[in-house]
C-alpha cells in the first residue's frame, strides 16, 4: 500500500475508482522509477529538478524493460539532461497558436473543426511535448466560462467536428464528460465528435463501462485517436480495454510522434502498425516533432522520416501506414511530408 498525501483522503468530489487510484499512485520520482527497473546502478545522465516534472503511470512502467537502459518507453518519460541544453529553432512555442486560440479553452485553425482544451492535466508527462510550456493556466476555464465557447461553435454553422483535448481530456471525471458531450449534441450543425487521448494506452483501467457507454451513446458519430509510439506500449490489457469501443462502432486511431531513439526505425514502426491493427486500431499519424526547446534530442531528421515513410510503404498495405506530417503555424492542415520515392532515373 502506497501512502497517499491527506489532501487526497480529503478530497469531497473523489470518486475512487481505479483508473483515478493509479492517477494518483503515479512515480515522480527518477530514483525510484530507476529502482523499479533494476537501474538503480547505472543512473544515466539525468535532470534531476526538471520544471516539467517526471510523471509516469505505474501500468506504463509495468510494460518497461528491467535492466534497459535505452528502453523505448523509458526514454519517452525520463528527464534526461539533454533537456536542459538549449538548442537553435527549438522553443517554446513552435506553432505560435495564439492567432487560432479563439478564445480560452478553443483552438479554430482548421476549417470545420475545433479543438478544445479541456484539460491541463495528463497521466503521463512525455519528455518531448509540446504541453511543457503551454499556458494551460490561460486555457482551462472553470465550468461557468465554457459558455463562450459553446456559443462560438453554435453560431458557426461551418463546424461540424469537435474535438476534445488537452492534456488529457480522459482525465475528466464520466460527469464532466458527460456534460461537455451532452452539450455538444444539442448544436445541430455538429456531426463528429473525436477524443485524443493517451490514456487508454497509459492507464487502460480508464476504459470502463461507463466511459464505453458515454462515447458510444451520443447523436455524434465518435472517434477515439489514442496515441501510442512503440509496439511495446500495446499489451494485452490495452488491447483489452480497447475491445468494448470498437465493438461499440466507435473508430479507433492512433498517433505517434516520431521520436529518436523510441521509434525512428521501419521495424518497430512496422510492428506499431501490426499490434495497433491487431487490437482494432488504424494507424493515423506520425507526427515530426514540434521543436519546443528541451526535445532536441529527439528530433530526427526530415530526410529520415521521407526514408521510413517510403519503407513502410514498400512493407504494409495501404491503410496501415500512417500519414507522416508536420504541424506548420498559419497552414490550413497539417502538412504531410511525403516518402523519399525511389529514384526512377
Ligand atoms: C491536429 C489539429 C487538429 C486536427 O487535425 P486533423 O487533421 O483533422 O486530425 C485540429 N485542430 C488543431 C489546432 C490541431 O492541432
Ligand atoms: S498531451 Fe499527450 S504527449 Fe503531451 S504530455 Fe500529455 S499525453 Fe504526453
Amino acid at each position: 500500500m502506497i501512502a497517499r498525501s491527506p489532501t487526497d483522503w480529503h478530497a469531497k468530489d473523489r470518486q475512487d475508482e481505479p483508473w483515478q487510484h493509479a492517477l494518483r499512485e503515479v512515480v515522480t520520482s527518477s530514483d525510484e522509477l530507476l529502482a523499479l527497473l533494476d537501474l538503480a546502478d547505472e543512473a544515466p545522465a539525468l535532470d534531476r529538478r526538471p520544471a516539467f516534472p517526471l510523471r509516469v503511470p505505474r501500468s506504463f512502467v509495468a510494460r518497461m524493460r528491467r535492466g534497459e537502459r535505452d528502453d523505448p518507453l523509458l526514454r519517452q518519460v525520463l528527464p534526461a539532461l539533454a533537456e536542459t541544453q538549449t538548442q537553435p529553432g527549438f522553443v517554446d512555442d513552435p506553432l505560435d497558436e495564439s492567432e487560432a486560440n479563439k478564445l480560452p479553452g478553443l483552438i479554430h485553425k482548421y476549417a470545420g473543426r475545433v479543438l478544445l482544451v479541456l484539460s491541463g492535466n495528463c497521466a503521463i508527462n512525455c519528455r518531448y511535448c509540446f504541453r511543457r510550456h503551454f499556458p494551460y493556466a490561460d486555457n482551462r476555464p472553470p465550468r461557468a466560462e465554457w459558455a463562450p465557447v459553446f456559443d462560438y461553435i453554435e453560431r458557426d454553422p461551418s463546424l461540424h467536428e469537435v474535438i476534445l483535448s488537452g492534456g488529457d481530456p480522459l482525465s475528466l471525471s464520466d460527469r464532466r464528460l458527460a456534460e461537455m458531450v451532452d452539450r455538444l449534441a444539442a448544436i445541430a450543425h455538429l456531426r463528429r465528435l473525436r477524443v485524443h487521448s493517451r490514456l487508454p494506452v497509459v492507464v487502460p483501467q480508464r476504459v470502463t463501462p461507463a466511459l464505453v457507454e458515454l462515447l458510444t451513446g451520443s447523436r455524434l458519430a465518435t472517434s477515439l485517436v489514442i496515441h501510442a509510439n512503440h509496439p511495446r506500449e500495446i499489451d494485452e490489457t490495452v488491447g483489452a480495454a480497447l475491445r468494448p469501443l470498437r465493438a461499440a462502432g466507435l473508430s479507433l486511431l492512433n498517433q505517434s510522434v516520431l521520436l529518436a531513439g523510441v521509434n525512428d526505425h521501419a521495424d518497430t514502426l512496422t510492428e506499431l502498425s501490426e499490434r495497433l491493427f491487431a487490437v482494432g486500431v488504424l494507424p493515423y499519424y506520425v507526427h515530426l516533432l514540434d521543436r519546443v526547446s528541451g526535445a532536441a534530442h529527439f528530433d530526427v531528421p526530415e530526410a529520415h522520416a521521407r526514408a521510413l515513410h517510403a519503407a513502410l510503404l514498400a512493407r504494409l498495405p495501404g491503410y496501415l501506414v500512417p500519414r507522416f506530417v508536420r504541424a506548420v503555424a498559419h497552414a490550413a492542415s497539417k502538412i504531410p511530408l511525403g516518402p523519399a520515392l525511389a529514384q526512377t532515373t
